[in-house]
C-alpha cells in the first residue's frame, strides 16, 4: 500500500449546503501497478487526484502515502512529501515555455538539491525512457503535443517517486498516440514501481492497467468487465 485512500471523504462548499465530490472512497494502490480510474465528467475524479496529492484535504478519512499518514503533516510538510515522493502530470502539459525539454527536468531536481552533474545525467536519462532523448534541447514549441505529454511524465519521475497520479493525460492527443502515452505510462509504472493512478476517460486505455476503478457521484467501485 504505497498508495492508501481510506474512507475518504471530501466536500466543497456548494451555495449554503456541501457538495460531497468524494463519498467514502478506499482505494488501495500497491507500488509497481497501474490503476485506472474511469467515469463520466464530474463523478470526483480529479477530486481522487487532489485528495491523493494531498492538494486538498478530506473531511473524514485517511491519505496515507509510503506510509505516511498525511493528515499528521502540515503545510510545509506536505509540500515536501509532494516534492520527494509523489509525481504529478496533469491533464495539459504544464511547460515552463523558455525551458528546453532537459531544463523542464533540471528545475525539479533543483528545488530539491542534489549534484548538478548526476542531476543532468539523470535528466537525459529519463528522456531518453519516454523516447525523447534526441529532443533535449527543444523547447515546448518545437515539441508536440504527444513529446510535451512525455516530457511532463519524464519530469513527474526526476525525483523518483513511489506516487505517481495522472490526470486525462491523452485528452490532447489522437487515439494512436494517446495509447502511446499509456504504453509508456504502463512500462515506467512497472520498470520504477511507481504506484501509479491513471485517470482517463478513453476505455481503450484500461487493457494496460492492472486494476480498473470506476466512479460515480464520488462513490468508488470495481467495474464487472471492461
Ligand atoms: P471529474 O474530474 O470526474 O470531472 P471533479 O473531481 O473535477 O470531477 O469534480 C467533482 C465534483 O466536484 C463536480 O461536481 C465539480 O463541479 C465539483 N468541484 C470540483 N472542484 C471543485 C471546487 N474547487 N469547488 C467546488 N466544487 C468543485
Ligand atoms: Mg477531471
Amino acid at each position: 500500500m504505497t498508495l492508501l485512500l481510506d474512507d475518504v471523504t471530501l466536500t466543497y462548499p456548494d451555495g449554503e449546503g456541501r457538495l460531497t465530490a468524494l463519498d467514502s472512497v478506499r482505494l488501495d494502490v500497491p507500488a509497481g501497478r497501474l490503476t485506472a480510474v474511469v467515469g463520466p465528467s464530474g463523478s470526483g475524479k480529479s477530486s481522487l487526484l487532489a485528495v491523493a496529492a494531498t492538494l486538498a484535504t478530506p473531511d473524514r478519512g485517511r491519505v496515507v502515502v509510503s506510509g505516511t499518514d498525511t493528515a499528521g503533516l502540515d503545510r510545509a510538510g506536505k509540500a515536501a512529501l509532494r516534492r520527494e515522493r509523489i509525481g504529478i502530470v496533469f491533464q495539459q502539459p504544464n511547460l515552463l515555455p523558455s525551458l528546453t525539454a532537459v531544463e523542464q527536468l533540471l528545475v525539479m531536481a533543483h528545488l530539491s538539491g542534489g549534484r548538478p552533474k548526476a542531476v543532468r545525467e539523470r535528466a537525459l536519462a529519463l528522456l531518453d525512457a519516454v523516447g525523447l532523448a534526441d529532443l533535449a534541447a527543444r523547447r515546448p514549441h518545437q515539441l508536440s503535443g504527444g513529446q510535451r505529454q512525455r516530457v511532463t511524465l519524464a519530469r513527474a519521475l526526476m525525483n523518483e517517486p513511489s506516487v505517481l497520479l495522472v490526470d486525462e493525460p491523452t485528452s490532447a492527443l489522437d487515439h494512436e498516440r494517446g495509447a502511446a502515452v499509456v504504453d509508456l505510462l504502463a512500462r515506467l509504472t512497472r520498470e520504477r514501481g511507481t504506484a501509479t493512478v491513471l485517470v482517463t476517460h478513453d476505455r481503450t486505455h484500461l487493457s494496460r492497467a492492472d486494476v480498473t476503478v470506476t466512479v460515480r457521484d464520488g462513490r468508488l467501485s470495481e467495474p464487472a468487465g471492461v
